[in-house]
Formats: structure tokens, sequence, C-alpha cells
């Protein structure tokens, strides 16, 4: 019983984050206060009160409207706080020490604002500062504190995975003048180089440009978009990235199955 107790308090503690979430995902491209104004309507400015915000919830009770104008609120809102308990039913610790605690914090905030990064790069073609920030910050912390190897780890890892990709786009536009990659997806590389090191960062920077360009080709033959309209970046290295931080036994079989193990 207290098993089950714990897993609802989780997925609770995990919408929660969720709710907050879709705060940044609707504030940070718009570059609204992101901590202390009250959320509103965006259609008829509405204020919200606490008992219209609760996760999930309130959705359900609102019908899916609001109760100002009655215009429908996305389903996206009550998605990411369903999606984010989930994670963090996912992620919970079996014990609760301290440092399995620190480790379901770590992973969860890490998983945040992947899901973050990723919704806002698909609507607004855009990586916030902000988040990329956070995420260096978080990870240099970690690899400094748990990761047993020399600073080359996180130092080598930054240089290569801001480094590379900037020289590359910055060849790419001296020769075509265009913008190949955006500088948001560069920081990314750069941040996750911090944790994944210079190795890992390598497989990440040449998976995501594997799995994007075949993507976006797909998406032009059908269609689907047109070929002049650029197609965000962000996601797929969010994808190739989560496989790496969150599933490392499968992406240990998938490069070894592409026969890029060894790197
Ligand atoms: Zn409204």
């Amino acid at each position: 019983m207290s098993g089950l107790i714990t897993l609802v308090f989780v997925f609770i503690l995990g919408s929660m984050i969720g709710s907050y979430l879709n705060v940044l995902i609707y504030r940070l491209p718009r570059e609204q206060d992101t901590v202390l104004s009250r959320s509103s309507c965006p259609h008829c400015q509405k204020k919200i009160f606490w008992y219209e915000n609760i996760p999930i919830m309130s959705f359900i009770f609102l019908k899916g409207k609001c109760s100002g104008c009655k215009i429908g609120i996305s389903f996206k809102y009550p998605l990411v706080e369903f999606f984010l308990g989930i994670i963090a039913i996912n992620l919970m610790p079996a014990n609760f020490d301290i440092i399995s605690l620190y480790f379901f914090a770590f992973y969860l905030s890490v998983a945040s604002v992947f899901l973050v990064h990723f919704l806002i790069d698909l609507e607004f073609k855009l990586l916030p500062d902000k988040l990329n920030i956070y995420l260096a910050i978080v990870f240099l912390a970690h690899s400094l504190i748990f990761i047993d190897m020399s600073w080359t780890h996180w130092l080598l890892g930054l240089l290569i995975g801001f480094g590379f990709p900037y020289l590359v786009t910055w060849g790419f536009y001296k020769y075509s003048g265009k913008v190949g990659m955006g500088g948001g997806d560069i920081k990314l590389f750069g941040a996750l180089g911090l944790f994944l090191g210079p190795m890992g960062v390598m497989l990440t920077i040449f998976l995501s440009c594997f799995v994007g360009a075949i993507t976006t080709l797909v998406l032009i033959l059908t269609k689907i978009v047109n070929k002049d309209e650029p197609v965000p970046f962000g996601p797929f290295i969010i994808i190739v990235a989560s496989v790496q931080i969150f599933f490392p036994t499968l992406f240990k079989e998938l490069t070894q199955w592409l026969g890029i193990g060894g790197l």
C-alpha cells in the first residue's frame, strides 16, 4: 500500500513540474517573465485561479475550455503534465537516500529541459539560451562531482561539442553564404559535451545529423514540408541525446549495430 502512495505522490510531483514546464513552453519564446506573474488565458487575458491550475484535473473540470471566453485550451497542457508524471515514476529511485534523490532530481530536470527544448524548437525554431545555460551548469556540476574521470572528460567534451559544429557551420557559411546550423543547436551540443564527454558528443553530433537529414528528406519527398521551409534541428539532437542519457544500453547496442560502437 505504501508503495502505491509513493507512486501516486511521485506522479503528482511530476505533473506539477509538468505544469510549470507548460509555463516555460509558453513564456520563454515570448520572452515573458517565467517566475512571478500569474498565468492568464492567451485569448481573453482572464487570470487563471489556483483551482483552475491543478495539473490534468483542471483540464477535465474545465472540459478543456477557458472559464472566461470558452475558447478551447490546448491538449498539449494536460499531455505535458501527464508525460512528466510518467517520467517521474520511471525515474523514481528504489531508495530515498540523499544520493538516490540527487540522481532522481538530476535526471528529472534534464528530461524536463529536453521536453521544453523539444516543443519550443518544434513550434518556434528556437532553443532558448536560458535552457542551454541551465543544462551547462547542471551537466558541469554533475561531471565534476560524479564522473570519475579527469577534467579532460568535460573540457574536451565542451570544446568538441561546441567547437566542431561551430567550425563546420562557419565553413559552410563562408562557402555557401547560408547558415547551416543555428546558434542554439551549437550551444546545446556544447552543454551536452560537458556531460557526455568528447566521444559521446561526437556520436550525438553524427547521429543527430544523420537522423535529421533522413527525416527531413522524407518530409520533403512526401511534401509534408516545403523544401525551402527550415526544419528545426533541435528535436533531433534531443531525441539522440535522450537515448544516450536515458537508455544507455539501447544506445550502445544501436551504435554497435551501426558499426560506430568503438567510438
Ligand atoms: Zn479565455
